[in-house]
């Protein structure tokens, strides 16, 4: 574990005590996708800190859930954000449990990196679900609803490889360039209900995702990022805090890059 990630932890289990007793009765609702770990767990929590009721969305680490829900005070619900049926579901639990919906993060995702000649399509199949498919899945729960209330904010993560390509990424990167399309037409359709759509796309931030790349490949990965360093989770969620706030009411279908320099759009 690196020591943003330790400094991050102990942000998070400070949270605990300070946030169950607050009044949030007339606070937005915040739904992140994801948002129990890595990026996602920095987005719950600083929307919590922001003022936001959250709901942290996971798939399979209970276990990494419960802590994070102990530590922070936040809901977790488990769902599978690339099967429509079980999104169905699991927004209908958020909706019980804090009612309607006003900010939504798609920020799960997966890799499988692996070079296109050796790719299964299985490999293919499974990013995609879960990285593209899934921003379909949410958005179509969450949409009506927000169409119906004339307010809504809908930020959707993609990444620096979208933007770049990346040998090995043939999968991930059409899934993450998708959104990126996605974003910007449904942010068409939701601009007069006053509702803004937008992607961030995060350069290399210190999670398991990016430990898990070998330490060789983060050598020259990190000398290719000009300001030196890997971004902190809590550095790609100040700026969903902020694509959410009032003040970023006339930002709509665009895409914030986060990522130190390295690929400028
Ligand atoms: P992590 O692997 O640390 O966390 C991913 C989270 O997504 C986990 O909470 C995981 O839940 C959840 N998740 C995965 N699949 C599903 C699913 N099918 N349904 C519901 N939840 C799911 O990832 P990061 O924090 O590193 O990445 C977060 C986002 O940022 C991703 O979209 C990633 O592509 C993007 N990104 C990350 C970068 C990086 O350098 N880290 C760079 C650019 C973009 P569980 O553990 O329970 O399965």
């Amino acid at each position: 574990m690196t020591k943003n990630n330790l400094a991050s932890e102990a942000f998070i289990s400070s949270l605990s005590e300070q946030n169950s007793n607050i009044d949030r009765s007339d606070s937005k609702v915040a739904l992140v996708t994801g948002g129990t770990a890595g990026i996602g767990a920095a987005i719950s929590t600083a929307l919590l800190k922001a003022g936001y009721k959250v709901a942290a969305n996971y798939r399979s680490h209970t276990a990494v859930a419960e802590e994070f829900s102990k530590n922070t005070s936040i809901k977790t619900f488990a769902w599978d954000v690339s099967d429509y049926a079980s999104c169905v579901v699991g927004v209908s639990q958020v909706l019980d449990s804090l009612g309607p919906i006003d900010l939504l993060v798609n920020n799960a995702g997966i890799t499988r990196d692996v070079m296109l000649h050796n790719m299964s399509p299985e490999q293919w199949r499974e990013v995609i679900e879960t990285d593209l498919t899934s921003c379909f899945n949410m958005c179509s729960c969450v949409v009506k609803g927000m169409r119906d209330r004339r307010y809504g904010r809908i930020i959707n993560i993609s990444s620096i490889n979208a933007l770049s390509g990346q040998a090995g990424q043939t999968n991930y990167a059409a899934a993450k360039a998708g959104i990126i399309g996605f974003t910007k037409s449904l942010a068409l359709e939701s601009a007069s209900r006053n509702i803004t759509v937008n992607v961030i796309a995060p350069g290399y931030t210190d999670t398991a995702m990016v430990s898990a790349v070998p330490a060789n490949v983060m050598e020259n990965i990190l000398k290719k990022i000009p300001v030196g360093r890997l971004n902190t989770p809590s550095e790609v969620a100040s700026c969903v805090v902020f694509l959410a706030s009032d003040d970023a009411r006339v930002i709509t279908g665009t895409t914030m890059s986060v990522n130190g320099g390295m690929h400028l759009n």
